[in-house]
């Protein structure tokens, strides 16, 4: 079915159903039609087209939601009550009476029922606090989220995992991440904020000098508030872009810094081709304690496809060293649905991820966004793929290796709506991880497109502030992101 979609509303929740509608069609442009012209027939529409209508009817002991579909000759509603009050639950019943409607006219349903939020887990974790048992919980996502009882399981054993983490909750406790915006070439699904060196290898000096000016300043009010840090982690764009000694320069500012009593310091190495001996050495006498060697396919054809630039031996071989040279935490990241990858791929890269064992496993469902090279058609990288059946077989692989999951979130344009999943050995849990998917820890956030997120627990609040993501903007404009920064900390800890 490909027309243009329209969608028409009696409600303020289009944009609700608008999510519904994405998740079944995989579309980014939905046209918002005028209610009242569509009722009166004085809209005309080309057969191409598909026009959906949300309606809410007012009734005295609740609403009436009604959902349609017209497609060519073909029209099909669906109508449902409900006794519900609240603007979020009238947001469920405008999303579930859509989900409904396609649902049954296109004999399809999806794992995550109408959840289409990047963290599900809050749910869980909401229902917990109020006391509820973990079956309670489970029934609850099935019965009000159409959510398949797999993944109300799944959410579960995660939630139960997490809490070991994030509670008790300690505000003055924080994480901080630094961002490398720079890769060795730009990988074609990639939607991060990453340059390639090839283009913007002249910028890295002048960007490393924002970036450890930017985590200078923010050191005296830390230190005024007296702030813990219990996690670093070092993303990007792939930090081992940096050369030797200016990794080195970074990581020892960070260790100054932030290093007294943390319990987790991250370095992500993610491109195979840009981990070398000297790199990983300055990373272990830093007092790196997990590294991230991500593979993403063991199959070469595949790496050549999606502009990965290196191969699977040398992903081999960078785990390898980083073995020998004494990292006992070393997590591979592979995605699922990647351009022409079946059962018979996974299967390659699993059985090469078996003989390497890692700690952990984070497994991505393809996600294609605006900014990538690769965004043609969500749906048809799905149907090669058979996403699903992969996402079994690879957590039936993971719990074959004494791993379980232990964080899960979500991105929008996920193939077959899925989920991002981390798995891991016993003990290997990444607190960072965990902590910024909760979001009931304060993330101080350093470098370009980095997003600060104070959480003011009481209130049940939380609050961002971006840096510039155009990498010559931010630096260029580093105090005003600082001062920016400092406003929204002290905003926070004045009161605490
Ligand atoms: S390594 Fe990651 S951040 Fe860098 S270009 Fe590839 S997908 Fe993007």
């Amino acid at each position: 079915m490909n027309g243009m979609m329209k969608l028409a509303v009696n409600h303020d929740y289009a944009m609700e159903a608008a999510n519904i509608i994405r998740m079944f069609y995989g579309k980014e442009q939905i046209d918002h039609l005028d209610f009242e012209a569509l009722e009166n027939n004085q809209s005309f529409f080309l057969v191409e087209e598909i026009i959906l209508q949300s309606i809410i009817d007012i009734q005295d002991d609740g609403i009436v939601v009604k959902a349609a579909i017209q497609y060519g000759t073909e029209k099909r509603e669906y109508k449902e009550a409900y006794s519900v009050s609240t603007v979020k639950q009238k947001k469920e019943a405008v999303k579930l009476t859509m989900y409904k409607l396609l649902s049954e006219f296109h004999n399809r349903t999806y794992p995550w029922g109408i959840l289409t939020g990047i963290r599900p887990l809050k749910i869980v974790h909401e229902l917990m606090d109020k006391g509820y048992h973990e079956k309670q919980i489970e029934a609850f996502m099935q019965n009000n989220y159409l959510v398949s009882i797999e993944k109300a399981l799944l959410a579960v054993e995660i939630a139960a995992i997490e809490r070991n983490f994030i509670y008790p909750v300690d505000s003055k406790k924080v994480s901080i991440y630094i961002g490398i915006p720079f890769c060795p070439t730009r990988c074609h699904y990639c939607s991060f904020t990453s340059n390639s060196l090839k283009t913007c290898g002249g910028l890295v000096e002048d960007y490393l000098s924002a970036l450890m000016y930017e985590m200078e300043q923010t050191q005296a009010l830390m230190n005024k508030y007296k702030l813990k840090v219990q996690t670093i982690y070092i993303g990007g764009g792939t930090p081992t872009s940096l050369n030797e000694e200016q990794l080195d320069r970074l990581l020892s500012k960070a260790c100054t810094l932030y290093g007294d009593g943390i319990e987790e310091f991250t370095c992500e190495a993610g491109r195979p081709d840009s981990i070398t001996e000297g790199k990983l050495r300055v990373m272990k006498q830093r007092g790196v304690t997990r590294i991230s060697i991500n593979p993403q396919t063991m199959n070469d054809e595949t790496l050549e496809k999606i502009g990965r630039a290196h191969s699977v031996e040398e992903t081999v071989r960078s785990f390898q060293l980083a073995r020998k040279m004494g990292f006992d935490n070393i997590n591979m990241d592979i995605i699922l649905g990647l351009p022409g990858e079946g059962v018979e791929h996974l299967d390659k890269t699993l059985r090469d991820i078996e003989k390497l064992q890692p700690e952990s496993l984070t497994v991505h469902t393809m996600a294609i966004k605006r900014a990538s090279i690769m965004n043609e058609n969500i749906e048809s990288a799905a149907k090669q793929g058979n996403t699903p059946e992969m996402m079994k077989l690879t957590a039936a692989f993971a719990r074959k290796q004494n791993m379980h999951p232990y964080y899960l979130y979500r991105q929008k344009h996920m193939v077959e709506n899925l989920e991002n999943i981390g798995y891991c050995k016993p003990g290997y849990e990444c607190i960072y991880n965990i902590q910024i998917i909760e979001e009931k820890q304060t993330n101080i956030a350093f470098g370009a497109d980095a997003i600060t997120k104070t959480i003011f627990v009481q209130e049940n609040r939380i609050e961002r502030q971006g840096n510039i993501k155009d990498i010559r903007l931010y630096i260029a404009r580093i105090d005003e992101q600082i001062s920016k920064k400092l406003q929204l900390l002290d905003e926070l800890y004045k009161e605490l």
